[in-house]
């Protein structure tokens, strides 16, 4: 097996054709035997730890797992099936034994202890100081002071952790496509573009069915509640999508997550608990940007304040259009439907008409050409490469003629592949114990339309949005200086300042050069017309207070949810008391918005859904430099490349940002960006 096992292979990039199911459990058995004999040999030889005979070491061997894991848990994502998922699923458990007993080797801590105090650490560079600051920190945070019993409770909480959020993301994705509507009278779909349309017939094909399927994942859920003039369809499909995974709605109690999140709070509760804190939000914040709880609910609460009058007037006209069209009791799935026949009227201006513009090719071309501008990188596609799906392509990053790293996208949504849009650092760039550089590389992942009728794919602006977004976390991670694996990329960059770089990267959808550069309509090759720019700048901002409320809503929900579990209320008790505060727009009492909410039941927001919000006033902040001295300034460019995107996490991002901006972040930028400052209203 172990012969022939390509995740125990030495590779450049991953042989994804070749990876099977039965690959993944001896391999990773393997590399985990051989990770524990290297961690024990290498403590007794540690009389005197040194950086490379300790840190370096297990960055190799981290290196080493990674390397086996990370292809396994992407395909797991991208192109789940019932044996990878098994495979997946049997490994986890022995993972999270291994990372539990990794933060509670007491010799190990007392290593990097004796190192950190050691004469060598004073001629550390700052990236090493802060990886073995945030290392001490890590094994505290892993109960390495915690008495034989506890920590044994903290190993099994952890691993039990580990299986219900994997549960959690499997349910939802089975619930997604649990639903499907077999549709074979087109009277049916009226109102739906053709592009929409055309993909539901691809979907019903691809069943050996005629007609049209409508489903749950994205793009599908997105035409019907946006566009479909039939009410009682809308109603249809919003009631199967936000009752997901729950114990309401067409499926109720098939994959319900409800047990799995009961659990899931109780758990991490423990877990706080156990190791000296409050509450779970605040041993989230012990590792985040932010300072305390009270720190962060004051910024959400302040932002609430600030943008619910806002917010209230949106739905105000809202409802006062509907009901010009003769449409009195707007309810939850009229809303996206009004919203666009109202930005239509005021605007006129559709997401469907813009779309013609942005020809997946040009708007990549165009990406390229703005980073190239503002980071002096060069950008080409590779060929000739192994991959999941045909649709996957890679792409190379130079520098001054020197190889930087490498990205795969894989942009179209599809079954078995999880909803969402994110990148993951499949290899950090570091510098091995052997003295060579090892370069980085990024999945981008997002769920957009996939091309349909011989067409390339058109992508809304919101898509395009969506993938400038992810290419930031992209170049975050490919364009680091970084040489240590513990701070380059994204390693080591606290939660609620990772949005930073991609939020930042949104700013240049909406530059009128930056516009020029990324459409072109895909017949004629025009470019967007200046008539076109207008309305769209003119309706950026459109609704964005009953956005941001509705982000709001979330970051609350996250962090008081995790502040207060156990006081006896339930999830949607706590959803409903914010809702009371914060929402202009109540859901119908079936919604389970909750069981869905995997940022934080299975990713890694929970008790940080706010770093969104509290990340966009640091992107925002940035930018707002971009629009004092010109938004391709090439030196403004290359200032915020060195000052955020070179240095990861080798220092406080606190630090990083004053470097760039000067001074500490203000929240000006946002409100003013966003239209929700005094002098807008
Ligand atoms: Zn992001």
């Amino acid at each position: 097996m172990t012969a022939n096992n390509p995740l125990l292979q030495d590779f450049d990039l991953p042989p994804y054709s070749q990876i099977k199911p039965e690959h993944v459990e001896p391999a990773i058995d393997q590399i985990l035997a051989d990770s524990r004999a290297a961690i024990a040999e290498l403590l007794q030889q540690q009389a005197e730890p040194s950086w490379d005979g300790l840190v370096l070491a297990l960055d190799e061997l981290g290196a080493r797992l990674g390397r086996a894991w990370g292809p396994v848990s992407h395909l797991n994502a991208v192109c789940n099936s019932p044996e990878l998922r098994a495979a997946y699923e049997a490994c986890l458990p022995k993972l999270s034994e291994y990372w539990t007993e990794l933060g509670q080797n007491k010799p190990l801590f007392q290593a990097y202890d004796a190192l950190a105090g050691s004469p060598e650490a004073a001629g550390f560079d700052v990236a090493q100081k802060t990886i073995l600051e945030h290392a001490l920190r890590d094994f505290r945070l892993s109960g390495i002071d915690l008495p034989a019993e506890q920590q044994k409770r903290y190993g099994e909480i952890q691993m039990r952790l580990s299986e219900l959020t994997s549960k959690f993301s499997n349910q939802l994705l089975d619930a997604t496509q649990a639903w499907t509507k077999h549709v074979t009278d087109e009277a049916v779909l009226a109102g739906l573009t053709d592009s929409a349309k055309a993909q539901m017939q691809q979907a019903a094909a691809a069943k050996g069915l005629d007609g049209w399927l409508i489903t749950l994942e994205f793009p599908s859920y997105f035409a019907v509640i946006t566009y479909a003039d039939d009410r009682a369809l809308r109603e249809e499909i919003y009631a199967a999508y936000c009752t997901r995974a729950s114990d309401q709605g067409p499926n109720a109690g098939q994959h319900d997550n409800g047990p799995l999140m009961a659990e899931i709070l109780d758990l991490r509760q423990e877990l706080a608990r156990l190791l000296g804190f409050a509450h779970y939000s605040e041993l989230s914040l012990a590792s985040k940007m932010a300072e305390s709880t009270e720190q962060v609910l004051s910024f959400l609460r302040d932002l609430a304040v600030r943008s619910k009058p806002f917010a209230a007037q949106d739905l105000a006209e809202l409802k006062a259009f509907a009901a010009e069209q003769g449409l009195n009791d707007l309810q939850s799935w009229d809303v996206g439907y009004y919203s666009e026949k109202l930005r239509q009227q005021r605007y006129s201006i559709s997401q469907e008409q813009v779309r013609a513009w942005f020809p997946v090719d040009k708007v990549l071309t165009g990406l390229f050409a703005i980073v190239q501008k503002l980071y002096g990188i060069e950008i080409r596609e590779l060929k000739d490469f192994d991959s999941w799906h045909p649709d996957v392509r890679l792409f190379e990053i130079q520098e001054n003629g020197q190889h930087v790293g490498r990205f795969f996208f894989d942009l179209y949504a599809r079954a078995n592949k999880r909803g969402g849009a994110w990148m993951d650092g499949a290899r950090d760039k570091r510098r091995a114990a052997d003295g060579s550089l090892i370069s980085p590389v990024a999945n981008l992942v997002c769920n957009f339309t996939p091309p349909v009728g011989g067409k390339p794919a058109l992508l809304t602006h919101d898509e395009v949005t969506t993938l400038f977004h992810e290419f930031g976390h992209g170049l975050h991670h490919l364009l680091t200086r970084v040489e240590h694996a513990g701070a380059s990329g994204i390693n080591g960059v606290a939660w609620d300042a990772v949005e930073l770089p991609s939020q930042f990267m949104e700013n240049w959808c909406w530059e009128p050069e930056g516009l020029a550069l990324i459409s072109g309509h895909h017949e004629t090759g025009e470019a967007l017309p200046q008539a076109m720019l207008d309305k769209m700048l003119a309706a950026k901002n459109f609704q964005s207070g009953l956005m941001m409320v509705r982000q709001l809503e979330f970051s609350l929900f996250d962090f008081e949810l995790h502040a207060t579990h156990g006081d006896g209320r339930s999830v949607l008790e706590v959803l409903e008391a914010i809702r009371d505060e914060v929402s202009v727009l109540r859901p119908p009492a079936y919604n389970r918005f909750a069981n869905g909410f995997a940022h934080i039941f299975a990713g890694g927001y929970a008790a940080g859904y706010y770093s969104y919000k509290w990340a966009e006033v640091l992107s925002a902040d940035a930018f707002s430099k971009f629009e004092e001295e010109g938004v391709f300034n090439a030196d403004t460019g290359r200032a915020f490349r060195e000052a955020i995107l070179a240095r990861g996490g080798s220092q406080e991002p606190m630090v990083l940002f004053v470097d760039f901006r000067g001074r500490e972040p203000k929240i000006d930028a946002l409100l003013r960006h966003l239209g929700l400052s005094q002098e807008a209203a």
